[in-house]
């Protein structure tokens, strides 16, 4: 982690705290497979994340939870709180739930925002950080966001080599009309690591 990361770590705390955000950052073992960080603005502010032994992914963590404090913190409409709130609470519920088309599209939009602001930041704050590899893996959720919902789960990362993954993806963000249209090279190598094993 270079010098501009660890200013970078402690001026967003700062930030948090002074909008009584509630932060927990975690050690290594508490790292899973689903999530390794949120922010919520649901009644209380509170700000989780992992920050383990793997620096690199973990800050990457960081700076994109961070980022979605700043989609709170700057009214985004992409962050209007009920709609957002719904979307993500109904569709991670896997119930099959009528509208899971439309919530999959807006946890998509906002989860992109969030990276595009996230990038703005690397930019801005010269934070140890390769762009081109951060905007790839933002790509690769938002075209997994298509395999959860067929898999109606979100699938075990132990089964997905992310670096395999992330090289077929592009790296500039992807336009939304192409959310759901995934190339075949992404299908043929997620048919590989992942929808055979998981079902195991
Ligand atoms: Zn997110």
């Amino acid at each position: 982690m270079n010098d501009n990361t660890n200013r970078f770590i402690g001026y967003a705390i700062n930030d948090l705290l002074n909008h009584n955000v509630s932060i927990t950052l975690r050690s290594k073992k508490y790292l899973r497979d689903i999530t390794d960080g949120w922010f919520s603005s649901d009644k209380k502010l509170k700000f989780v994340c992992n920050l383990g032994d793997c620096k690199d992914l973990r800050i990457s963590i960081f700076l994109h939870e961070y980022s979605h404090f700043i989609q709170w913190k700057t009214k985004s409409h992409y962050w209007i709180g009920e709609e957002y709130n719904n979307a993500y609470q109904e569709y991670f519920e896997f119930k099959g739930i009528e509208n899971q088309l439309k919530y999959q599209h807006l946890i998509q939009e906002v989860e992109q925002d969030c990276d595009k602001i996230a990038v703005n930041l690397i930019k801005k704050h010269m934070l140890d950080i390769d762009i081109d590899q951060y905007i790839r893996e933002s790509n690769w959720y938002i075209w997994m966001y298509n395999i959860v919902s067929e898999l109606n789960k979100w699938p075990n990362m132990r089964y997905i080599n992310m670096q395999e993954m992330c090289n077929i993806c592009p790296k500039k963000f992807i336009e939304k009309s192409r959310y759901n249209r995934l190339p075949a090279k992404f299908l043929h190598q997620i048919d590989k690591t992942l929808l055979i094993k998981s079902k195991n």
